[in-house]
């Protein structure tokens, strides 16, 4: 029996409290040991109050649209809010994945022709569109390798092959398929050693399932010998990885079947501008070559020249990654970010070369380069100089929150020491590029003078500095009153 409790609250404001005597935790049969003693406290505020409080939180996140936010290979792009509009639209949010196909043609279509422009894009034949985020693609894509070589019955492939400079995300994928993980080292340019890779190889003929790449790789250098990695890969009868995630720098100019790679992951939410990080979910749509078609996951959207519609019989699909058709929301997004652009997407590819060059060049004489060539969509400085004068990049990052400026991704890639990874997206202008380029010229100089100005820092944030290594060694997550501070 369900009764409404009307309460006055200590702000005055009514509230409604539901009892429901029919569940209570015994009558689930919960062990009395889980069961609270007291009534939870449950905050009891007015409307004004809740909205302060959200505001207070959203006032608390930085986001693109509070500052310059050059998170290396985060593709930190301005997410235009047409694409929020759109995906809001009653049409697109009034409707339920369990309805029949006849029922929601619209957004079928819409999932159809996202899978046909991201085909267009990157040059594979097929998409799924279920993958929640980049790491999700990489599952599905390494959940697609293991399955096609047990029907080929090539079963002792059982290793994937993986860069030094790899996104973790690359190894943990493919070990969470149970693969092998073997590691191909960079040469002194930043990109792969093939010598290495041959012995590799050579080391383990027959055993290779995959060799899992991102172009251009995360030191934003074009891999040169992608064609030549591609023959060995195929010679020895594996298959090519593309870990889209640094897709921004290329789309338009040059694509992964080009390069010769049979399955491809991209992250929407970098590349076609949804909202990430903080912001909402992701999404890894995964596209493969002709021979792979029919080992995505289902349904896949297909379209029989009149109506659109889920298709389920795939011959040797993995299954399901995913519930229904992955995260919808995301996709609307990516597509009016998609039609916006139209053939036009080349030049935010090519903006945000420029963009990461300038800067390149304006911070070299202040930091060190290490691997000092023309980059893509984004460059790695060393914060070595500045360690030796007792300055690491953790507190350069910090500093730069007093300028106003999101840090750049630190220590990683791990072949770097001291590494500032810098990814300023086509979004930003000339101005922005210098604000930021002075501010870490600043630094740099502070940290030759008064290096505990740096040291200290951040200064005007409203949380002053973290105590990290406490925060590490007890490691408390519940919000507490005690702890608010
Ligand atoms: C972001 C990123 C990923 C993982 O993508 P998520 O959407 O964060 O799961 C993989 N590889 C590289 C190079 C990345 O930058």
């Amino acid at each position: 029996m369900t009764k409404l409790i009307f309460e006055k609250s200590t702000d005055g404001i009514n509230g409604v409290n539901i009892i429901d005597d029919d569940i209570s935790e015994e009558s689930l049969g919960i062990n009395p040991k889980f069961l609270r003693k007291n009534k939870p406290e449950l905050p009891q505020v007015s409307e004004l109050e809740a909205m302060r409080h959200f505001k207070e939180l959203s006032d608390k996140n930085f986001c693109v649209e509070s500052g310059f936010y050059p998170l290396g290979s985060c593709t930190m792009k301005y997410n235009p809010k047409i694409n929020e509009y759109l995906s809001l639209l009653e049409g697109f949010t009034d409707i339920h994945p369990l309805q029949e196909d006849e029922d929601v043609q619209g957004a079928l279509e819409l999932m159809y022709k996202l899978q046909e422009a991201l085909k267009e894009i990157t040059g594979m034949d097929a998409f799924t569109l279920h993958g929640s985020a980049g790491a999700h693609g990489e599952l599905c894509g390494m959940m697609i390798v293991k399955h096609y070589f047990k029907t080929t019955g090539e079963t002792n492939r059982k290793k994937v092959i993986i860069p030094d400079s790899a996104h973790g995300t690359n190894p943990a994928s493919a070990g969470m398929c149970g693969f092998e993980i073997i590691r191909v080292n960079s040469n002194e340019k930043g990109q792969v050693d093939i010598c290495h890779l041959k012995e590799l190889f050579e080391e383990n003929k027959g055993e290779i399932a995959a060799i899992m790449l991102t172009n251009p790789n995360t030191l934003g250098l074009f891999e040169e010998n992608i064609l030549e990695i591609s023959k060995i890969a195929h010679a020895n009868g594996a298959l090519l990885y593309y870990d889209g995630a640094n897709f921004n720098a290329i789309m338009g100019v040059t694509n992964p079947k080009i390069m010769g790679f049979d399955i491809v992951h991209l992250n929407l939410h970098k590349t076609f501008a949804t909202p990430h990080g903080g912001g909402g979910p992701g999404a890894g749509p995964v596209g493969v070559v002709e021979k792979l078609k029919d080992y995505l996951p289902v349904p896949v959207i297909d379209f029989d020249g009149t109506k659109y519609f889920r298709k389920y019989n795939l011959k040797n699909t993995i299954g399901k990654i995913k519930e229904f058709q992955g995260n919808f929301g995301v996709l609307i997004k990516a597509y009016a970010y998609i039609l916006m652009k139209g053939n036009t997407l080349k030049n935010a590819s090519m903006d945000a070369v420029m963009n990461a060059n300038y800067l390149k060049e304006k911070l070299k004489d202040y930091y060190k380069l290490p691997y000092n060539f023309p980059c893509m969509h984004e460059f790695v400085l060393s914060g070595d100089k500045q360690k030796a004068q007792g300055v690491h990049t953790l507190e350069i990052a910090k500093r730069l929150m007093d300028y106003k400026f999101h840090p750049p991704t630190v220590y990683f890639p791990l072949i770097v020491s001291e590494a500032l990874m810098i990814e300023p997206t086509e979004s930003e202008n000339k101005t922005r590029l210098d604000e930021f380029a002075q501010a870490m010229i600043t630094i740099a100089k502070e940290i030759e003078t008064n290096p505990q100005e740096v040291l200290n820092a951040p200064h005007s944030t409203p949380v002053k500095r973290v105590d990290e290594i406490n925060a590490a060694r007890h490691l408390d997550l519940k919000f507490t009153k005690n702890n608010k501070e």
